[in-house]
């Protein structure tokens, strides 16, 4: 690891304690880096917004974008303080960076008292047998949206 990157991880673990001793949620910081400058960061916000997703890559994610102004973040490399969790996984799958650097293991969170272990198990259970069931419903007339996509002519990919 360069200099450089230890200095944006640092930046990320710096987070991750800021964010906790101020009461903002759990011990987990995040920044996004492109070009070698830093473009978004965050740290985990839960409590301070009441917002269950706002861990520290999502808040990251939603910072640096905001201010490429892009939906994605190609060409960015992400610092996280902790590998992602299921959650942060699809959004940085979604957000499509270059690479990902963590510094704690989900093993390390786990034994933190922040284990996401279940969510993984549950990704591999049918939709009705899961914890929170879900039920399919109205399925013929939500196709309709995706007909109207399909032949949308000016939509835009992603
Ligand atoms: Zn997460």
């Amino acid at each position: 690891m360069s200099e450089d990157q230890k200095k944006y991880m640092r930046a990320a673990i710096a987070l991750a304690k800021e964010g906790m001793l101020a009461g903002n949620g759990g011990p987990f910081g995040c920044v996004i880096v492109k070009d070698g400058q830093i473009v978004g960061q965050g740290c985990n916000s839960v409590l301070a917004t009441n917002d269950p997703t706002a861990h520290a890559e999502v808040v990251a994610i939603r910072d640096a974008c905001k201010n490429l102004n892009h939906f994605q973040l190609e060409g960015c490399e992400v610092y996280t303080s902790c590998e992602p969790c299921p959650m942060c996984l699809g959004a940085i799958f979604w957000a499509r960076p270059a690479k990902v650097y963590y510094a704690c293991t989900k093993e390390d969170a786990a034994e933190a008292g922040f284990d996401d272990d279940f969510i993984y198990q549950e990704i591999e259970v049918s939709p009705a047998d899961r914890q929170i069931p879900m039920v399919s419903m109205m399925r013929e007339e939500s196709q309709k949206a995706f007909e109207l996509w399909k032949e949308k002519g000016d939509k835009k990919l992603y």
